[in-house]
């Protein structure tokens, strides 16, 4: 897909107003013509008193553009959720709920930080393709932050603690490729076999510092450097590098994260990071994950069993 603004001014002349936002949407979400979701009829008309909607000449079922996606039901604008998506995939540290609400003009904290987290869910592609050829795979540990945050109120639950995550970078002709970052319960040897299974490609070459729980991984070739602790981000200065700006960028946008939201953190530090070299492509690959991703409400954001 390449139909996407190439800088701030493209942005704001392509999507000045409503009806633009919503006739890119149309576009992106029925490339070939509106269908009906619920019969699959091609016939339809867009109404004249609801807006972005269309009603099917077959079963007479009204679906707006945003119906059934993420943006479901939504009270706000149609411009401010391209402005929260622009700013999230376009800026290389992405943006937090604060600053979004105080950018936009967003009226409470808890709207911005449902804005956010909605598109931050929008940051996985479903379907995505595993790492692969050799792979810096590492482990490492997370300060998680105790504190209340302000909105998703788990107050008091997750004391000081630390997060465990699972980390693998793709190295191609000695730079890095995409990488994957995974919250995992323990070190164990499961936990490792299972974040290796997922996330690196069938004939992969797995990289690891020698950590005894790696090898023996099912369907991945491993090449184990045994090290001493200081030496790892000698043999692995990719993975370790990946990690050193995930922890950089949470402490500088986020302040620390909790454990609640974890993985959403993790997956838009690597949403980013996949992206860097083409940072406004993400733009329209956020709104297409989003038109694809189920409607979610604040109960689902909030409540940390949710995320599984
Ligand atoms: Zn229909």
């Amino acid at each position: 897909m390449s139909d996407y603004p190439h800088s701030l001014l493209e942005f704001q002349q392509r999507f000045p107003d409503e009806r633009a936002c919503a006739d890119y949407l149309i576009k992106t979400r029925w490339p070939d013509g509106f269908v009906c979701p619920a019969c699959g009829s091609v016939k339809a008309w867009a109404l004249e008193t609801k807006a972005f909607t269309f009603e099917c000449a077959g079963c007479h079922k009204q679906t707006s553009v945003t119906a059934g996606t993420i943006m479901h039901g939504s009270k706000l604008s149609l411009t401010v959720w391209f402005w929260a998506a622009y700013l999230m995939s376009s800026h290389s540290n992405g943006i937090s709920a604060l600053q979004l609400q105080k950018q936009l003009g967003l009226g409470s904290y808890k709207s911005a930080w449902f804005l956010v987290a909605k598109l931050r869910l929008a940051m996985v592609a479903p379907g995505r393709s595993p790492l692969k050829g050799l792979v810096e795979a590492d482990e490492t540990i997370f300060p998680c932050r105790g504190k209340d945050d302000p909105v998703a109120g788990g107050g008091g639950r997750s004391a000081q603690g630390k997060l465990l995550i699972a980390g693998a970078v793709e190295v191609r002709d000695g730079k890095p490729g995409r990488i994957r970052l995974i919250e995992i319960k323990d070190f164990s040897a499961t936990s490792l076999h299972a974040f290796l299974a997922d996330n690196l490609a069938k004939d992969a070459t797995a990289k690891t510092d020698g950590w005894a729980a790696y090898p023996g991984a099912k369907d991945v070739k491993h090449e184990p450097h045994v090290v001493g602790p200081m030496a790892a981000d000698i043999v692995l200065p990719w993975i370790h590098r990946v990690f050193a700006n995930f922890k950089t960028w949470a402490l500088g946008v986020y302040h620390g994260l909790r454990r609640a939201h974890i993985q959403t953190y993790l997956n838009e530090f690597v949403f980013r990071f996949n992206r860097r070299s083409n940072r406004h492509a993400g733009f329209a690959t956020l709104l297409a994950i989003g038109l694809d991703h189920e409607p979610v409400t604040y109960n689902m954001l909030i409540t940390p069993e949710a995320q599984a």
